[in-house]
């Protein structure tokens, strides 16, 4: 049994170590020097070590049934709070501390990333629909809130069930459980908690006030509903990244190097979403328009769950 889905390459830890760096000088005015900090942590080999365990989730199972594991429980039997309080948050993270509670990784709140952002426009790149071109680093640490034994399989949004971890923790993790994935329950071991701040200094250079994604994930985003009350019970969710809707047609970025369009109609619907962190679409569809496309269904197979819609 692992403790991680993947553990964290040296070059990972060097890109944060240079991340705070890059905070240290521009606290101090150094403005040059953070720039090219913040440059230089944007490393290739991070995104590599992210990829695919990141976009890629199912690769992630070692296991598809193990035996004795939870299973999926009725929609009416779980938690309606999927969403985790503010309060819990808070709670969680003064337990945890800035440290993945998997792979030990330091870790750091959205809020930071974007006064870095706001700071440093061209040295902290960040396309909200591509993943591949979002400072690396930056997504390696950005700070998540896990639910250990998931949601749909009957998991709590309370303290005892949720987790911080890393970007590549909860969203490798996905929805499967810890035995599909073979990894030890973090819960069993105490938090570790050290010395890092979670670049939370940075917070007093913040030139305009920081909306928290909190707020706007609350205000703005709501749980998918289920496809197949809408367009028939063939339909399933398939989740497109950097994909975008114009004119009646859901846009898909090259897949094995070739772009291609869905025609929104009564049996095709598509919807902005948001799946681990990243914007795109979900369309909701038979499947076999997808393999008329020559794309492999289940590569994109996304659960309601699994994404929040706009
Ligand atoms: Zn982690």
């Amino acid at each position: 049994m692992r403790l991680c889905i993947k553990e964290p390459i040296p070059e990972v830890r060097i890109a944060i170590s240079v991340l705070e760096v890059a905070v240290d000088a521009h606290l101090a005015g150094d403005e040059d020097l953070a720039a090219a900090k913040f440059r230089e942590a944007n490393c290739p080999i991070t995104w590599q070590w992210l990829n695919e365990a990141w976009t890629k989730v199912h690769k992630n199972v070692v296991l598809k049934r193990p035996e004795g594991d939870t299973q999926e429980i009725p929609k009416s039997d779980r938690d309606p709070d999927r969403n985790i309080t503010q309060c819990i948050k808070d709670l969680v993270l003064e337990r945890d501390g800035y440290r993945c509670r998997y792979c030990g990784l330091p870790v750091v709140h959205a809020d930071i990333r974007k006064i870095a952002r706001q700071l440093y426009p061209n040295e902290v790149p960040w396309n909200p629909r591509i993943a591949a071109e979002q400072h690396s680093a930056f997504q390696a640490v950005w700070l998540q809130f896990d639910h250990v034994e998931p949601h749909s399989h009957g998991g709590k949004s309370s303290i005892e069930n949720v987790v911080i971890t890393c970007a590549l923790c909860n969203f490798g993790k996905d929805r499967f459980t810890l035995r599909q994935l073979d990894i030890e329950d973090p819960r069993l071991r105490p938090p570790v908690l050290t010395n890092f701040d979670g670049l939370e200094r940075l917070r007093q250079a913040a030139p305009s006030p920081v909306r928290s994604s909190r707020v706007v994930k609350e205000r703005r985003l709501k749980p998918c509903n289920d496809p197949s009350e809408a367009i028939g019970f063939n339909a399933e969710a398939f989740f497109f990244e950097g994909a975008y809707i114009s004119s009646g047609y859901v846009n898909i970025p090259p897949v094995n190097g070739k772009a291609r369009w869905f025609k929104l109609s009564d049996t095709v619907q598509g919807e902005v979403a948001v799946r681990n962190g990243v914007k795109g679409c979900v369309i909701h569809c038979a499947r076999e328009l997808l393999d008329r496309r020559g794309i492999h269904a289940d590569d994109y197979l996304v659960r309601p769950e699994q994404f929040l819609t706009y």
